[in-house]
């Protein structure tokens, strides 16, 4: 039967109507949400193995998608791991390299302006895009949001945030001298300075769901970064009281902050149903690094080493991605991805084309996700930390590691050997220099960063305990 039959049209009108030529089978581009948690443990979530933190709405979240157990930020640290993320390239090429600094008058500290974002490169496809939480790419107004791509951002500028409204006592963030203080800001409504009344993740959760609501007629894109479970930590007592049984204070807090977390998930996925728009929604849950397990009380188990290093549990995170009808359900997925895929993956839904002078570095992931195309989506994972001399990079199951404390290159089989602790360096010298060589390749198409570090203004350091883990 003709399937036009029953319509009225002639099918030239319909041609017409419809010149883009789509495949008949291919779903309408996607809204996109990007929930990202800041400073959570690869071990921290219920389908990675948590057992005493419950995390129903991420685990919910991931069996009605696939979890990638290899997945990889871009960096071991915040602002350069999101800077990856928001451009889908290694942040090693435009010279992103280090934390930024508290710098809101230095128009050189952030995401460089000749990147395209991920809301940019959504704009022209008719999507509305706002970033929600911890932004980290530049305080100067050169790198705010809305002067990148997004259409509306509900949150704060630098590299973490007090919790409690009765604590951002400074009203405009020029006023902010140093790191510390910009933790206490208020929290800005676009470039609008504005009175937090509940606490932190409570207000970003309210947020996210008020532009789910006013977007839902129209394609969109969620950049829901909850500054939790990153220090300082902090949550209402009572929360904290729920989790008694953890004997570790640092991670009975984590635990509360992670729940309340867990909860604003919960009700992001419980819109998407109410509205029905789960199944035109790709959600991607993530961390943004690994758990600095001695600042938060955060998990990386069984990954080795954490945050800011080039072992395992420093930058592969929990991942999940679902987008029900189109990636299979209840799935896991292992070989390694990267948060630098988001970008591709969409881009490819919504035919954007690349630019050719500055290539994206992720791949899209739909058709490994959906078994259509097997092997691996990347030939290599690289990590270049500049300033350490740290360096990671895995092929297969193999991968070489430089920690800073070490001249040494370790070799690591991941498939044997997940926790990184029998090195197969001195035994295998030929797979070592093919590895090395391959990594040098890479290397050499790097820059060297092109701002200074978060750590290298002493001026901008926090008092000890006072902002864990940066
Ligand atoms: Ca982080």
């Amino acid at each position: 039967m003709n399937p036009f039959a029953r319509l009225s049209l002639p099918l030239s009108a319909l041609t017409l109507a419809f010149p883009a030529a789509l495949p008949a089978a291919e779903h309408r581009p996607p809204n996109l949400i990007v929930i990202m948690t800041d400073d959570q443990g690869y071990g921290d979530t219920g389908f990675n193995g948590c057992k005493d933190i419950p995390t129903p709405n991420m685990d919910r979240l991931a069996a009605g998608g696939e979890v990638c157990t290899s997945a990889y930020a871009a960096f071991s640290v915040c602002a350069p791991s999101r800077a990856g993320f928001m451009t889908g390239r290694y942040p090693q090429r435009f010279g992103f390299e280090r934390n930024t600094a508290w710098q809101p008058a230095v128009d050189t500290t952030g995401l460089d302006v000749r990147e395209t974002t991920l809301a940019a490169a959504l704009h022209p496809c008719g999507y509305k895009s706002m970033a929600i939480g911890k932004w980290h790419l530049g305080s100067n107004d050169n790198f705010h949001p809305l002067n990148r791509g997004f259409d509306e951002f509900y949150g704060h500028l630098g590299g973490g945030h007090r919790y409690f409204p009765e604590e951002l006592t400074i009203k405009n963030t020029l006023d902010c001298r140093n790191e510390p203080d910009s933790y206490r800001s208020w929290i800005l409504r676009g470039f609008q300075p504005v009175r937090t009344e509940h606490y932190l993740t409570e207000e970003f959760t309210r947020e996210a769901l008020d532009f789910v609501r006013r977007q839902k007629d129209n394609p969109f894109f969620l950049y829901l970064a909850y500054n939790a479970p990153h220090g300082p930590l902090q949550a209402p007592a009572d929360e904290i009281a729920k989790f008694s049984g953890i004997k570790n204070e640092k991670r009975r807090t984590y635990a509360a902050m992670l729940t309340i977390v867990d909860r604003g998930i919960g009700r992001v996925l419980d819109l998407l149903d109410e509205l029905k728009l789960a199944d035109d929604t790709l959600v991607v849950f993530m961390s943004d690094n690994g758990g600095p397990t001695n600042a938060n009380g955060s998990s990386n188990t069984p990954l080795r080493g954490g945050k800011s290093e080039p072992f395992e549990g420093g930058f592969r995170v929990p991942f999940a991605i679902r987008w029900p009808g189109q990636i299979p359900a209840g799935k896991s997925y292992a070989e390694p991805v990267s948060s630098l895929d988001i970008f591709a993956t969409i881009a490819a839904l919504n035919h954007i084309p690349a630019n050719p002078e500055r290539p994206l570095d992720g791949v899209n992931l739909l058709p490994y996700l959906r078994g259509e195309k097997t092997g691996a989506p990347h030939e290599h994972i690289f990590l270049r930390m500049f300033d350490s001399g740290a360096f990671a990079m895995r092929e297969g199951d193999f991968k070489i590691v430089k920690d800073k404390k070490s001249e040494k290159i370790f070799l690591f089989n991941l498939a044997k050997d997940l926790s990184e602790r029998n090195d197969l360096a001195a035994a295998n010298p030929e797979r070592l220099s093919n590895l090395q060589a391959a990594y040098q390749k890479w290397n050499a198409q790097l820059i060297p960063p092109a701002f200074p570090g978060l750590d290298m203004h002493q001026w901008s350091k926090p008092k000890a305990g006072a902002a864990d883990g940066d």
